[in-house]
């Protein structure tokens, strides 16, 4: 049994105990099932009819990166620490 083999079977354990997981996660899961736990064969796993194709390595590949101006992002990062310092 491989780590990716012990790790799907922790996600699947998890699962099983109702604990909230990602779809993303779950496609990322299926397709180390799928390939058999052999993650580097994920990249080449020849299924682009496969529907899940584009999220295999768990990330949504059809979302666009989002970017922000430096101004946004100072006030962003304002409001992260404020939140944070709240919290503790
Ligand atoms: S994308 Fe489809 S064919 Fe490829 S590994 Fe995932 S489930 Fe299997």
């Amino acid at each position: 049994m491989n780590q990716y083999e012990k790790m799907h079977d922790k996600f699947v354990e998890d699962a099983t105990n109702g604990k909230q997981l990602s779809p993303l996660k779950a496609i990322r899961h299926f397709c180390l099932e799928c390939v058999g736990y052999q993650q580097n064969v994920i990249k080449d796993c020849g299924g682009e009819d496969c529907p899940l194709y584009k999220f295999r390595y768990g990330k949504n590949a059809t979302r666009k990166k989002r970017k922000f101006s430096p101004e946004r992002l100072a006030q962003m990062k304002k409001t992260l620490a404020k939140a944070r310092k709240q919290k503790s």
